[in-house]
């Protein structure tokens, strides 16, 4: 099974008890098959049982902040109520809409409830969090966006957007080292060519983790950077290609050039590249982040997401408002800045780890 087949179903929120069954890392076979097999975020650890529960563990605390933030308040307005009426309901909608879950999703939410306390008027706050994280899970269920890109490429070539700062370089560099671990050939190209400090911070992650990188000078067209990257890629019989661009330049129609022209460059040498176009948001940026995704989709060809930084913020329940409110799948998250802090997203295991 290819590694997106298993995204998919890593994603798919009705499989989903089979991925909590322990894995295998297989080795990769040396023949020339054109398909990439075994590449799974989720054996990132060949011990995979006890990386499993490891993972679960990283996901519970790094939702610590968010989770926090979220039931101390309901706790705080639930004391000495147990009555569901117009005002508790209005104080729910508050607390939703503060931890980042966005109105549109709060409303959404809110309705479920409402119907279910049509039936049953006194609820504790166990049964109000059981009822929520239920709605939760079936509304994040009904708008499924797990995606359809196809695997059986080679090179696979992903090329990270978003803007300065999100953890586009960090989280190259984990998936890189991810990929590699698995027994892949991995390719890097430094596309964000703006600042001297980009190259340099993406040569030094290659430099960490073993990877070859393909970079030019300072202030070069990124475009240049993604051709010669795919040239090698494809001659040195590349499996991943992962290409940084900038995320910053003098205004937005130029960056949105720059990286449509870095796209058309990648497709005329191979027609169905970019496999992945990832844009990176950083949650603790909260409903920005959000709108940051509205701007970029209309403008490119996104269609994935990588959300960062879930590790030390409150924010968290912005991915709860992304995956209702975008038609994108959320693929990778972030759990912090070390080279294996990066998971493949869960729906599901999010939501446990959020009402845990
Ligand atoms: P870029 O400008 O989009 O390439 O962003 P960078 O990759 O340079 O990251 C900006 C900062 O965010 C760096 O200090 C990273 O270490 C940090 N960062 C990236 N991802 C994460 C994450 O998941 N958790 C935390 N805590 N920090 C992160
Ligand atoms: P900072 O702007 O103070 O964070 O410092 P930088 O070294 O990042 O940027 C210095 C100058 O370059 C500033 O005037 C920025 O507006 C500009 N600049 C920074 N990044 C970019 C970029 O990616 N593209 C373009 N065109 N200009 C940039
Ligand atoms: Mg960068």
């Amino acid at each position: 099974m290819g590694l997106f087949d298993k995204i998919k179903r890593t994603l798919n929120i009705k499989d989903n008890s089979k991925d909590l069954e322990p894995k295998s890392i297989e080795k990769k076979s040396n023949n020339s098959s054109q398909t990439l097999q075994n590449n799974n975020l989720n054996t990132l650890n060949p011990d995979s049982v006890k990386s499993d529960l490891f993972k679960k563990e990283k996901l519970d605390n790094t939702l610590v902040k968010t989770r926090e933030g979220f039931f101390n308040k309901m706790k705080v307005f639930f004391s000495g109520k147990n009555t569901i009426d117009d005002d508790f309901l209005d104080s729910l909608e508050e607390m939703l809409i503060s931890a980042d879950i966005g109105v549109p999703t709060t409303i959404k939410i809110i309705e479920s409830v409402e119907r279910y306390v049509k039936k049953n008027k006194y609820i504790d706050d166990q049964e109000l969090k059981h009822i929520l994280k239920q709605e939760i899970i079936q509304l994040l269920n009904l708008n499924d966006n797990s995606n359809n890109i196809n695997t059986q490429h080679k090179p696979y070539v992903m090329l990270f957007v978003g803007v300065n700062g999100v953890g586009k370089t960090t989280t190259i560099a984990k998936l890189a080292h991810s990929l590699k671990i698995q027994g892949n050939k991995v390719l890097i190209g430094a596309a964000d060519t703006f600042r001297a400090a980009a190259i340099d911070q993406l040569d030094s992650w290659a430099n960490k983790i073993n990877v070859p990188i393909i970079k030019q000078s300072m202030g070069s067209d990124p475009a240049s950077v993604a051709f010669d990257t795919i040239q090698s890629g494809i001659a040195n019989d590349m499996d991943y290609i992962l290409i940084d661009t900038a995320g910053r330049l003098h205004n937005k129609i130029n960056l949105m050039a720059e990286l449509e022209k870095i796209n058309n460059v990648i497709n005329n040498l191979i027609s169905t590249a970019p496999h992945e176009v990832i844009l990176v948001l950083d949650a603790s940026t909260g409903q920005n982040a959000l709108e940051q995704a509205k701007q970029f989709v209309k403008s490119t060809s996104v269609n994935c997401l990588a959300i960062t930084k879930l590790d030390g913020t409150a924010k968290g329940g912005v991915v709860i408002s992304i995956c209702d409110q975008l038609s994108i799948p959320i693929k990778y998250i972030g759990v912090g800045e070390a080279i294996d802090d990066l998971q493949l997203f869960n729906k599901v295991s999010f939501v446990d780890s959020l009402f845990k």
